[in-house]
């Protein structure tokens, strides 16, 4: 046996099982738990399997046992699952034990759940690649996939919460993914699968220290404000290579109620179901006007930025008027009443479109 093991490093790596640094965590692959006599050693308590094989249960008698049913495929949701097992970890590690988080070699999704449990420990001390980083010094093999690490930076990004299900960035990279689903398969979206996030009690926050507040230039109707705007300067300056000065001729928005009737032509108010385009025309939300405004892709557009959004609901710069301002509760140096800003075109109001533009128009 131990010259087969000597031989074979796969099989040798698959059955060892690592230390993480500092916790008294465990991480391995499958063949590890066949090792009896080092889980006693270790004094494992507690097991988190995260694969779908789930081998006969009796492996686990006498553990308490968590199991997590993915795939180590990058479009998995494993981020879904990630609350529960860091409260199963955590509870065998105050009841005095050591955890094993296994899957099927210790590399991808034993990884992730564990760099998760790091950043939940440390949420401001580590990052995603610098918590596998540490793993790595236990366990170099250990490497989750793209969508996987994808997942443990929104995980990050939300702030390592104890629930994520309600959270409005889990939320909208839900609404995404189905979305690419949908477009996968040559389809629009289900309307039932579109976050609208003027109806969602938490809006969206950009941090530009600015508001913008858009109108149809034709009618003056005010269609978006600051909130519901997707920023995509920072990619901007990543592709600026190719198109540096390039002023971008859209803005890109969230999906807002109002967009309803342009998005989903065939949908009534209470009617959820209808063949809706991969793509097509944004419309005036005020009926009397109807006004070309600009134009959505689900499948997502090209700026002439040269960046993409995807999925894209862009408005076009010639259709509308822009107003800037500087919020003056941010950013330091700017306190004088000049420096608030362009000024707003005569008659609007900031209340118009502050509680979601074309509100009781569907
Ligand atoms: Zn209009
Ligand atoms: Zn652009």
């Amino acid at each position: 046996m131990t010259s087969r093991l000597q031989e074979d490093p796969v099989l040798l790596s698959a059955m060892a099982m690592n230390q993480i640094p500092g916790h008294n965590i465990y991480i391995g692959g499958i063949f590890c738990l066949k090792n009896k006599a080092a889980l006693e050693r270790a004094n494992v308590t507690h097991v988190v399997s995260v694969l779908r094989l789930s081998p006969s249960e009796d492996i686990f008698a006498g553990y308490q046992h968590h199991k997590i049913d993915v795939d180590d495929v990058d479009d998995d949701n494993l981020l879904e699952h990630i609350p529960a097992a860091i409260r199963f970890i955590q509870a065998g590690l105050d009841a005095g034990g050591s955890v094993l988080v296994h899957c099927a070699m210790g590399k991808s999704r034993s990884a992730t759940v564990c760099i998760a449990y790091l950043l939940h420990q440390q949420r401001s001390g580590l990052t995603p690649d610098s918590a596998l980083e540490l793993i790595r010094q236990c366990r170099p093999l250990c490497e989750p996939n793209d969508g996987f690490m994808e997942q443990l930076n929104l995980y990050h990004e939300m702030g390592c919460p104890e629930e994520v299900a309600d959270h409005p960035v889990y939320q909208r990279w839900l609404y995404r993914r189905e979305v690419e689903e949908s477009v996968a398969c040559g389809r629009a979206p289900e309307i039932k699968s579109i976050r609208f996030e003027d109806e969602q009690p938490q809006r969206p926050q950009e941090d530009t220290g600015r508001t913008v507040e858009i109108k149809c230039r034709k009618c003056r109707r005010g269609i978006a404000s600051t909130p519901y705007i997707i920023s995509h300067e920072q990619e901007k300056q990543e592709s600026a290579k190719i198109r540096s000065n390039t002023e971008c001729a859209h803005v890109f928005l969230h999906p807002m109620k109002w967009m309803r009737s342009s998005l989903f032509p065939e949908a009534g108010p209470n009617d959820y179901e209808g063949d809706a385009p991969l793509s097509g025309r944004l419309t005036c939300p005020h009926g009397a006007c109807g006004a070309n405004i600009g134009k959505f892709a689900w499948q997502g557009m090209q700026c002439n930025c040269g960046h993409w959004v995807v999925p894209a609901i862009g408005l076009a710069k010639a259709r509308v008027d822009i107003a800037n301002k500087v919020n003056p509760t941010r950013g330091a140096g700017n306190p004088s009443p000049a420096a608030i800003g362009i000024r707003m075109p005569p008659g609007m109001r900031s209340s118009e479109t502050g509680d979601g533009p074309g509100r009781g128009n569907l």
